[in-house]
């Protein structure tokens, strides 16, 4: 199995998560898992309840699901831990607003611990912000194996590690994948428009290629086709979110480029794909 390997290739590494970190994880975890070494330091997962404990309810995801989910649990009769890749509930319907600055990307975003207080202090309810990489409902004791998300950038890495938590209850709220329905080089050149930091790379690169091709002609290092590739905004699919961003684009165009890019305002296009049609908003 892929996470006991990683299991096996995290204590082998010399990157091991600090003692801080350790220490701030061990006491709801437990040390006698059959995944590590019985003297392994190291947590391993949430153990099974004990019939004096609250029934554990594990969330699998952040979205529109899990938070609204929990946000109804009793904690006076559950523990809730959640668990998610990401810290923060995404408002997806205001998402596209966000890219052109017609809203702050805070405005969109609300903490899990917000929703649900009780992961923050309850003694049994928890958030990990990790991957869920398996579900075991074969066990007597059943449980989802789980790996750290973790910052692999920079010269400090830390990498990920696996641990497992046993459930009582599961509820499986991780959305879909977007789908590229195909269409080769989307996952390379294009940015998708799902999450807070998508919105954040739309937003900085429509900048970007505004100031560069502000720049007066003659200090200008690429030509006049250069400039307009530059301002072609291209949305592949004309579903609800495609049309809603393409509509947040256009408004930002004749609103904010015309007044405060105007040397550039008649460079700035929006091609709008969908299926065989095409469609200019200009
Ligand atoms: C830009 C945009 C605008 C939209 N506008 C509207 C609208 O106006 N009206 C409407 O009804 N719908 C809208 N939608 C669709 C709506 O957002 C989705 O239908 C909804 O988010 C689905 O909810 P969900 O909880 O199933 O999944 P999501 O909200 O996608 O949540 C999935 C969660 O699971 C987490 N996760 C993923 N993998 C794992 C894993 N392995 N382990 C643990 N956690 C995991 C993710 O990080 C995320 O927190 C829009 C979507 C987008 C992108």
């Amino acid at each position: 199995m892929s996470w006991r390997r990683t299991l096996t290739i995290f204590f082998s590494t010399s990157t091991r998560p600090s003692n801080s970190i350790r220490r701030s994880l061990a006491p709801p975890f437990s040390f006698s898992s059959h995944f590590s070494s019985a003297t392994s330091p190291f947590p391993s997962g949430l153990d099974p309840t004990k019939t004096s404990d609250k029934p554990r309810v594990v969330v699998l995801g952040s979205g529109w699901a899990g938070c609204r989910l929990m946000k109804g649990i009793d904690t006076s009769i559950y523990d809730v831990v959640c668990i998610s890749p990401r810290n923060h509930m995404v408002f997806t319907p205001l998402l596209a607003s966000t890219c052109v600055g017609t809203l702050e990307f805070r405005s969109v975003a609300e903490p899990i611990a917000r929703i649900q207080p009780a992961i923050s202090h309850a003694p049994g309810s928890f958030f990990f912000l990790a991957h869920c990489r398996g579900i075991d409902t074969e066990k007597h004791v059943m449980e989802v194996h789980c790996e750290t998300v973790t910052d692999a950038s920079g010269s400090n890495i830390l990498e990920p590690w696996p641990f497992q938590v046993s459930y009582d209850k599961l509820v499986i709220a991780s959305g879909a994948e977007a789908s590229t329905f195909g269409i080769h080089g989307v996952k390379e050149h294009a940015i998708f428009l799902r999450e807070v930091s998508h919105a954040q790379e739309i937003r900085r690169k429509l900048l970007l290629n505004l100031m560069l091709s502000d720049v007066p002609e003659k200090l200008c290092a690429f030509s006049e086709e250069e400039k307009s590739r530059l301002l072609h905004c291209v949305v592949v699919g004309g579903g609800p979110t495609g049309v809603e961003f393409s509509g947040e684009l256009s408004d930002f165009i004749i609103r904010d480029v015309h007044e405060r890019y105007s040397h550039v305002k008649d460079y700035i296009n929006v091609t709008l794909i969908e299926d065989s049609r095409m469609t200019i908003l200009k």
